[in-house]
């Protein structure tokens, strides 16, 4: 990878990184795994590796948490709160040893403790007496927190002595309190939180002390940030001296000799952890010394001295009692493990995809089997393996049926495919999936459509093909079961305003085998108009960038089809839009005030996604960027703007809110 490619997918990355934890840290409301997050996190810090004229102050690698809301008060932490590297394998905590002992003369030893998967929070105590409560922030800011926190009762107002210090913890919400919130939720028709660490998290940094009260959360202290007047020479005798102090710490953690004495209590605990009643995610190792952990340091983000052993993805066993299979809009059969209900990090799994018929023949997989799933990390169920020695010869092999469990026409295995196919255009199956994707958010993107509603309009026959769904009749979808006057009005309103959709989403909810939503876009920008492309022949289709031989092929096929014309016919009498809306490749807008600038987004905008602003930016000639640097044109900074908003303002960069950023798009 050269220079360039570099910044280009550094600029990625980070931006996807700030995104999650914008999501994770601000909004206590993540949309991917830990371990996704992780992985996306190494692959920054390996590319900024090779690259590291490339580290930007505020790449995601170098910060800690996300900026504190402007709701509560801000705290400054006089002892930064880090964040902390992480070891995912014995390797790699081996290698942790070994930097470790390079670092310093005598031979270094540790303290291991759990890793609580909570909130990270800092209290301080003068002259014994609890103060003030904060949450970590962006580790040198955080949020006031101290009402909430004193809500908890193990966190003691008044100490055994009358020490000054600030302690740090972890504030965490039991298992049972978690469940037993998320059932509450659920009953009142909320969303429920994704994990314990969110509901802590979100719990604690409520404005009304009163429903972090009714949350049953608990603490446990496991550091010192300042603290004066102490005299202790290590780790575990702070500890010690915590617990003296009628601070709550966790009684499991362990000094270990050696780096041997470590791996043994990390491997020791991925089994037992599911017997704790708070959730851990990994164990946290540190240098015991004081004056070792102080000549190791830290990183921008990190302690040298200390690392967290992250468990791998969470595996469970249990008993497949059938195999169902279910046919996608391309007609792909796909055989699905039908399971005995068991939890898997944290929620109920009853079903996991079974890909496709090698998959169960490579891992030999028969129904009565006893199987180990996991969640690879992933929010995706997945069988890993069957256990051999608990089959008792009554399980029966499976095998993929010949004929299409929908339709019944015979099913056919492409070449170079995995998959069976049922290649009977009129299949129901594959027309009711067609339908779901055409209305899905990035094709059509008509709400109030769900599965649920489409398989009722199949059902009642109201609907079979795509052109049907413009011509549904308000008096029949009256007689749908739920369908009440307000919801089949908003359903109307919304296919109808659905016509006005710019080519390439219609083109996308077609559904055009290898026609995904940016390859949909490339053809709307460089034909105009379905009609052009209706034309276009293979050699046009070839002669656009990025669209190859195998989609072209598969494009000029599709047109070619009698029925497929027909279907556009209708769907233009209809009165669907069949033009290109945005702007054409090539066409630079003129007159834009976003023409050749270089942008950069920040915080949170109310009428904007993320990549709906991008977006905007870029129709109208403008560059967006990831970070704020001299070359930076204008940051357009939403609600909780962090720290590339005071870059820019010391840089001296224009920056606009919202509204202006609405202006100028109006302009
Ligand atoms: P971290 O969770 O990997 O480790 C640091 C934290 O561990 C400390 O701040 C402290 O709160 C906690 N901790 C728990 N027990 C401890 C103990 N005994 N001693 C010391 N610390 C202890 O790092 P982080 O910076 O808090 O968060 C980064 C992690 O958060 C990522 O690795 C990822 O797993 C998760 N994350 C996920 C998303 C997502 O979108 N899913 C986004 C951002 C972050």
């Amino acid at each position: 990878m050269n220079e360039t490619e570099a910044k280009q997918k550094l600029e990625t990355l980070r931006e996807q990184l700030n995104q999650y934890n914008y999501e994770y840290h601000v909004q206590d409301n993540p949309s991917v795994s830990d371990y996704q997050y992780d992985m996306k996190m190494r692959e920054l810090i390996e590319l900024e590796e090779q690259f590291p004229e490339l580290i930007t102050p505020d790449s995601p690698s170098q910060r800690v948490g996300g900026p504190p809301l402007d709701a509560f008060e801000k705290v400054q932490h006089n002892v930064p709160m880090l964040s902390l590297g992480n070891a995912f394998n014995e390797e790699e905590l081996r290698d942790f040893d070994r930097r470790a002992q390079g670092g310093v003369e005598e031979e270094v030893q540790y303290v291991c403790e759990l890793k609580i998967d909570g909130l990270a929070v800092s209290l301080t105590y003068e002259d014994g007496l609890f103060v003030r409560g904060a949450t970590r922030g962006d580790g040198t800011t955080g949020e006031d927190i101290t009402k909430n926190l004193r809500t908890i009762r193990n966190i003691p107002l008044r100490l055994e002595e009358n020490y000054t210090l600030e302690v740090r913890g972890e504030a965490y919400m039991p298992k049972r309190s978690f469940i037993a919130l998320n059932e509450e939720k659920e009953a009142n028709g909320d969303e429920p939180f994704a994990n314990p660490r969110n509901a802590a998290a979100g719990s604690l940094r409520q404005l009304d002390p009163k429903i972090a009260s009714k949350r049953n959360l608990d603490i446990f202290l496991y550091g010192v940030g300042e603290w004066e007047d102490s005299t202790l020479e290590s780790h575990s005798e702070r500890l010690e001296k915590l617990k003296e102090l009628g601070l709550k710490t966790n009684p499991e953690w362990k000094k270990c000799r050696n780096i041997d004495e470590v791996i043994d209590y990390v491997n020791g605990w991925v089994e037992r952890r599911m017997d704790l009643d708070y959730e851990i995610d990994g164990i946290v190792i540190k240098v015991d010394r004081l004056d070792q952990q102080e000549e190791l340091g830290f990183t921008a983000k990190s302690p040298r001295w200390a690392t967290a052993y992250k468990f791998p993805a969470e595996e469970a066993i249990t008993h497949l009692k059938d195999i169902e299979l279910s046919v996608g809009r391309t007609g792909a059969v796909t055989p699905t493990a039908i399971l005995e209900p068991v939890k898997v990090a944290g929620t109920t799994v009853q079903r996991a995809s079974l890909h496709n018929e090698d998959l169960i023949k490579e891992k030999d997989i028969r129904i009565g089997d006893t199987v180990v799933i996991k969640k690879a990390g992933d929010i995706i169920p997945e069988v890993v393996r069957v256990v051999m020695d608990e089959r008792t010869g009554e399980e029966e092999p499976y095998r993929m049926p010949d004929h299409c469990p929908e339709c019944g026409s015979e099913l056919v295995r492409l070449e170079e495919e995995v998959a069976l196919r049922c290649i009977n255009p009129n299949c129901p199956a594959q027309l009711r999936e067609g339908l779901i994707h055409f209305v899905s958010r990035n094709a059509m993107n008509i709400d109030g459509l769900g599965e649920k509603v489409i398989a009722q309009l199949f059902k009642e026959s109201l609907v079979s093909t795509i052109a049907d769904l413009y011509k549904l009749d308000r008096e029949e979808l009256l007689k749908l079961e739920r369908m009440g006057e307000k919801s089949v009005d908003n359903l109307l309103n919304a296919i109808d305003a659905s016509k006005e959709n710019s080519l390439e989403r219609l083109l996308f909810g077609l559904g055009i085998r290898y026609v995904g939503s940016k390859a949909a876009k490339t053809l709307a920008e460089a034909f105009g108009t379905m009609e052009n492309l209706q034309e276009a022949s293979y050699e046009d289709l070839t002669a656009v960038n990025e669209i190859g031989d195998k989609m072209a092929d598969s494009i000029y096929r599709y047109f070619d089809e009698p029925k497929v014309q027909d279907l556009l016919t209708e769907l233009k009498r209809l009165g669907l839009n069949m033009e290109y809306k945005g702007r054409k490749k090539n066409d630079q807008p003129t007159d834009s005030l976003f023409l050749d600038k270089t942008i950069v987004l920040t915080g949170k905008m109310e009428d904007y996604t993320r990549s709906e602003a991008k977006k905007l930016v870029e129709d109208l000639g403008g560059k967006i960027t990831g970070s704020v640097s001299k070359k930076t044109d204008i940051l357009i900074a939403g609600e909780d703007a962090g720290s590339k908003y005071d870059k820019a303002k010391d840089l001296g960069v224009e920056i606009w809110d919202e509204e202006k950023f609405k202006q100028a798009l109006d302009a």
